[in-house]
């Protein structure tokens, strides 16, 4: 069946519908927006552009929802989302297939791993409900006092388009499980995957305790992250709509979690002039997402005595990595989202090779004619001689821009790793742990990886500092923390004797 008719099902169905207290329905304008296959620019759906009146419908439901859902027994919660975990992936190659349709993630390198990732994020949380455990405090013999960690109520939830299913995921799975209801606003770039996980989710809970609304930003989104209803906002997306969030959070007092844009840097010391090395800077440069990412290490920090010798392998392997249909199980890396993101992309590379003293290594301006003129192709790009102070080393670029800057003293690489106003991934090479485990200590980074350039796994604690964000997710401290309060009751165990009636 299709997803119109509120279950997950064939995508080339054109007239997406959002998820709105168990049913599936249109906006109240009737606007709708189209999504655009980025890797041929054809429309595949349409999609409800949705606007106040349908954040006002779709938090109403799950207020509605919400006594009735913090009150089923945790277990039970959580053996729900560990159905919809099974359910997804019995059906995860569709899911995939979904995914790098809308997004233009490459189904093989990116698609396909995220759609296998989203099946962990519930399984795991599912796993959790046992743990939403309080304490007791010793205030002594005559006295109990404990705390409980209680759902917030209704939770406001928006996410980016760079791994939507993922994302839909981490804010569906912890905020269910600790017995909130949830408002999802996906991104209007990819709501597909989205919707249909929501389809699934849907067969397996009560109605309104998850909600699916597609539409802009600036109208639905802003809607929601404005609704005096929702108790709680946790946001992934760029810093920019982030400092939004926060500012309306602050007007109601209301909780926020906000995980955002990165400009990560890889320190690659001297003794680390290996081929391996080259393959995790590669990985950790997510090419293979379009660097689409946002712990994406972008800054890459190369020893002077290896600079040249590295950066020409690097250059080598980046070469190699096939560029296409993001369909096809040979190809690397896929297109880039929209056309707005891949001119932006274009603009950064076309300022590189302005640049006196940039060095272009491999990639550049993508080709106007031939196969890759068809959709939004960036090529993965490598930039050397570049300054800490480059706009290219400054800013998120979100797309395959590398910039290769030389150091030789290592407290002046860590100050370089340091100066930016970023702070959520960094990636430390050396077979010099002592030395690896000073540095990671000193950067001033949520996330730091020694000798590996691997995504998020469910467990570990996620999340920036400085304007890369605030809070945790992916493990059961964010759960605990970002979607449950503490409360405490503490009792007079030595009342007076009651007096004979
Ligand atoms: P990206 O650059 O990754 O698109 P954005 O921060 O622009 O990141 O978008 C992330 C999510 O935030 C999307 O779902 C988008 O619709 C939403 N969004 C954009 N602008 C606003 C806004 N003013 N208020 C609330 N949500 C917004």
């Amino acid at each position: 069946m299709a997803l119109a008719q509120g279950t997950a099902g064939d995508v080339s169905r054109r007239r997406e519908r959002m998820l709105i207290d168990g049913d599936w329905t249109g906006g109240a304008s009737g606007a709708e927006l189209v999504v655009e296959n980025p890797g041929n620019r054809n429309p595949i759906a349409s999609i409800p552009r949705g606007g106040a009146e349908d954040v006002d419908r779709a938090v109403a439901a799950a207020a509605r929802a919400f006594p009735g859902w913090s009150r089923v027994v945790p277990r039970e919660r959580g053996r729900m989302l560990q159905k919809i975990a099974d359910a997804v992936e019995a059906r995860v190659e569709e899911l995939a297939r979904v995914i790098a349709e809308e997004t233009g993630n490459a189904i093989r390198t990116q698609a396909r791993p995220e759609a296998r990732g989203a099946v962990d994020i519930l399984r795991y949380f599912g796993g959790l409900a046992g743990e939403l455990k309080g304490e007791t405090i010793p205030l002594g013999e005559h006295v109990l006092s404990y705390t409980r960690r209680e759902p917030i109520g209704v939770v406001g939830a928006i996410i980016p388009w760079n791994a939507p299913v993922l994302l839909a995921a981490l804010k569906i799975a912890p905020a269910l499980c600790a017995g909130n209801t949830l408002v999802l606003k996906a991104a209007e770039d990819a709501p597909l995957g989205v919707l249909w996980l929501a389809a699934i989710c849907q067969e397996h809970l009560p109605k309104g305790v998850l909600n699916v609304l597609t539409g802009l930003g600036e109208e639905a989104g802003a809607a929601l992250a404005n609704h005096p209803g929702v108790r709680k906002l946790s946001f992934t997306g760029s810093t920019e709509v982030g400092k939004l969030i926060m500012r309306a959070a602050s007007e109601r007092i209301v909780p926020v979690s906000l995980e955002l844009g990165g400009k990560s840097p890889s320190i690659v010391y001297p003794d680390a002039d290996e081929d391996w090395v080259v393959d995790g800077i590669i990985a950790a440069m997510r090419f293979t997402r379009q660097s689409q990412s946002c712990t994406a290490g972008s800054r890459l920090f190369l020893h002077a005595g290896i600079f040249d010798g590295f950066l020409a392998r690097l250059a080598e392997k980046t070469s190699k990595l096939e560029i296409g249909d993001p369909l096809a199980e040979t190809t690397d890396v896929g297109a880039i989202i929209n056309e707005k993101q891949f001119r932006k992309v274009c603009g950064y590379v076309e300022e590189g090779l302005g640049l006196p003293g940039a060095r272009l290594l491999v990639g550049g301006l993508p080709p106007k004619t031939g196969p890759l003129s068809q959709g939004y192709y960036a090529l993965p790009t490598v930039f050397a001689g570049a300054a800490n102070d480059w706009r290219l080393a400054r800013e998120e670029i979100f797309g395959p821009v590398l910039v290769a800057i030389r150091w030789t003293d290592e407290e002046e690489a860590i100050r370089m790793a340091n100066d930016s106003h970023y702070g959520l991934a960094a990636y430390v090479w050396t077979r010099d742990i002592g030395r690896a485990l000073s540095a990671a200590h000193r950067i001033e980074a949520g996330w730091v990886q020694v000798n590996q350039g691997l995504g998020q796994s469910p467990g570990h604690s996620y999340g920036g500092v400085k304007q890369s964000g605030i809070g945790r997710e992916f493990s059961l401290e964010g759960m605990l923390d970002s979607f449950t309060h503490r409360k405490n009751v503490t009792i007079n165990l030595r009342t007076p004797p009651a007096r004979p009636a």
